[in-house]
């Protein structure tokens, strides 16, 4: 083996081995341009190619209509929780989060140094184990915009369904199962995804966003802020994480050639199957999740026992599988088993799961 181990991170996570092998071989010289993309300036045609194409490859993958804007952000999902109150509390100045566990909480706590903020639903009386159903009728006439957390890296659960806002703008934050699955982006005002789970390494964040819910932003925020002055800066109005577009570019072009979300999916819902009908099986193993409500992504279990999970994870490091314990919040486990981890890892992870298992009821 090439020495690397499966790595079960929440992320930043593993990508495409055949990616990174790419990007070393151009890492000094980019194209025969005599220069790394690290070393590029933003404003060289080599990367204002380098962008478009990144931005032709997602709208493809993803089937973004025509009247969305992509943008290459910073600040991660963190700061899209205060950029989109900033912009698009436009006219009543309330907005309603689905309240689906801590980053869903946390992006509302943002919203409400900002507006008007109702929580519509949450599942924090059971610890975050299921996703709630909604319905129209549950949003207030006159909300700006309805947040969702589609799905819930720490908690591992995910949104069986988009819920119906009507005429309302849906936000969804994405950033831990974008392209794990087909989404019908007409159905969002604005989606956003950290880049460091399914996408590349951390420092940009995509928005994907429809034009007619650019442009609201108070005129006393920080410039940076605006979503207008980046959509009308093509991502460029300050210098853009140069770098991370172009490995992001790199992993949609990969995705594209081997056919796109579809195949990538069947193969998420094959290892999150296999895994979760382990754990369902196991007499030492058992995942809190609710069934209908269970990420593709981040799958979560415990032993029931605080020091034999951590025994686990230790073990489990030791024979190359890390970054298996759960968030620090909530102990336990979580593999997180994103689009660029292989089968052979989580056939491998179940295999010492059994051994474990053997050794320890
Ligand atoms: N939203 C979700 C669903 C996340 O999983 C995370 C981080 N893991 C965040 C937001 C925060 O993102 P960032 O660290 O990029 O600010």
């Amino acid at each position: 083996n090439n020495g690397r181990v499966y790595n079960f991170s929440a992320g930043p996570s593993m990508l495409p081995l055949e990616v990174m092998e790419n990007v070393a071989k151009e890492l000094t010289n980019y194209k025969g341009c005599g220069q790394s993309v690290m070393e590029m300036s933003h404003r060289s045609k080599e990367f204002q190619a380098i962008i478009d194409e990144a931005d032709k490859n997602l709208r493809t993958l993803m089937n973004i209509p025509e009247n969305y804007k992509v943008l290459f952000l910073q600040g991660g999902g963190t700061l899209q929780f205060s950029m989109v109150p900033m912009n698009l509390l436009r006219k009543s100045g309330k907005a309603d989060y689905l309240v689906t566990g801590a980053w869903a909480k946390k992006a509302a706590a943002e919203a409400k140094k900002f507006g008007d903020i109702k929580i519509v639903a949450s599942s924090e009386e059971a610890i975050f184990s299921y996703i709630p159903q909604v319905k129209r009728e549950d949003f207030r006439e006159d909300a700006d915009y309805v947040h969702i957390t589609f799905n819930n890296t720490i908690y591992g659960t995910h949104f069986g369904y988009i819920p119906d806002t009507g005429d309302i703008p849906l936000v969804a934050d994405m950033s831990s199962c974008i392209l794990s699955e087909e989404i019908d982006v007409s159905k969002f005002g604005l989606i956003y995804a950290g880049a460091q789970k399914n996408i590349a390494p951390a420092g940009v964040t995509i928005v994907i966003i429809r034009e007619d819910l650019i442009g609201f932003a108070a005129k006393e925020i920080p410039t940076y802020l605006d979503y207008k002055v980046h959509a009308e800066n093509g991502s460029m109005y300050n210098t853009p994480p140069c770098f991370t577009i172009y490995v992001a570019g790199e992993v949609f072009s990969h995705i594209l050639k081997n056919g796109g979300i579809p195949p990538l999916h069947q193969l998420d819902v094959e290892k999150a199957d296999k895994l979760y009908k382990y754990i369902d099986e196991s007499k030492l193993y058992s995942c809190p999740v609710q069934e209908d409500s269970r990420s593709l992504m981040n799958v979560v279990f415990v032993t029931g026992d605080a020091d034999l999970d951590k025994k686990f994870v230790a073990e489990a490091k030791a024979k190359g599988l890390v970054n298996l314990g759960g968030h620090r919040s909530i102990g336990g486990m979580r593999a997180s088993i994103y689009n660029a981890m292989p089968m052979e890892g989580v056939e491998t992870l179940i295999a010492f799961m059994k051994a474990f298992e053997a050794e320890n009821v």
